[in-house]
């Protein structure tokens, strides 16, 4: 996996705020790299913020298979990466670190990572290169698998859905919570809290 960690390793534990990227974050559009063509979803960049003036940790973890299938390189991840990182720096908010699987099951060299959601890898990499608190920890993104990595490293999870998706949907209550937005999403982890 790829990793960009932007803060020290604390000496007492650290609860964190585990973020999916695409659709969580960002729009999905499929196979992103371009840093025109990255579009905030509503509220997200003020959440960000919101997020930073507390003691959680935030960690962007995302599946970027289009790496593994040759759309685009580790290169391109990570100039978008750095990218963002900074329009959140420059408005005073954080994020601590973000993680990338670049692989996939049917493409490129390593086809059984452990660091592809489902699988909780890029999570317990964090634990260790952070020194996180994953009982106090949450992780929110957009897909069941999200949820299931979020789930297999002890995480609280909540699964972001749309309103229309969220009546019918099988899944809500799969995960600890559902949220209509990563807005809606955070102010619930701050309001339990
Ligand atoms: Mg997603
Ligand atoms: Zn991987």
């Amino acid at each position: 996996m790829e990793k960009q960690i932007y803060t020290k390793k604390n000496k007492s534990k650290s609860p964190a705020i585990f973020l999916d990227r695409d659709g969580t974050i960002n729009e999905e559009i499929g196979y992103l790299h371009k840093i025109e063509d990255w579009e905030w979803c509503t509220g997200a960049i003020d959440s960000l913020i919101k997020l930073s003036e507390t003691n959680y940790k935030i960690i962007i973890i995302t599946n970027q298979s289009g790496i593994a299938r040759g759309y685009y390189s580790n290169y391109d991840v990570y100039k978008l990466h750095s990218w963002f990182y900074n329009e959140i720096k420059i408005r005073s908010g954080r994020i601590d670190a973000i993680y990338f699987c670049p692989h996939h099951s049917q493409f490129g060299e390593l086809r059984n990572c452990n660091c592809r959601k489902p699988k909780p890898g890029m999570i317990f990499e964090a634990q260790k290169d952070m020194n996180l608190n994953l009982t106090k920890s949450w992780l929110i993104g957009d897909k069941v698998s999200d949820v299931q990595a979020g789930q297999k490293a002890g995480l609280r999870t909540i699964l972001i859905s749309a309103a229309k998706k969220q009546e019918s949907s099988h899944n809500s209550y799969y995960a600890d919570y559902s949220a209509i937005n990563l807005k809606s999403a955070i102010d619930s982890i701050l309001t339990l809290k």
